[in-house]
């Protein structure tokens, strides 16, 4: 699912102790290893779609989004 702009989002930072599983970023397509610091992005309107995201790959998409609220017009 792609993120929107408009999405309000909850972002949590877990620790490596915290990160028991694995995971697929939805930035990259790749594993998330289980020890492997990460965020875990939850949209305050549908908690079901929340993913975990690289770190790296969250800071990209964050500002693909911020890019994205930048270039709208306002209402
Ligand atoms: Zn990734």
């Amino acid at each position: 699912m792609l993120l929107s702009p408009d999405d309000d989002l909850e972002v949590r930072h877990v620790q490596p102790y915290e990160a028991v599983k694995p995971y697929r970023c939805p930035g990259c397509d790749h594993e998330i290893r289980s020890g492997e610091g990460h965020e875990v992005v939850v949209p305050t309107a549908a908690p079901d779609h929340r993913r975990h995201w690289h770190s790296g790959c969250w800071q990209r998409e964050a500002r693909r989004l911020e890019r994205e609220r930048a270039r709208r017009p306002r209402p």
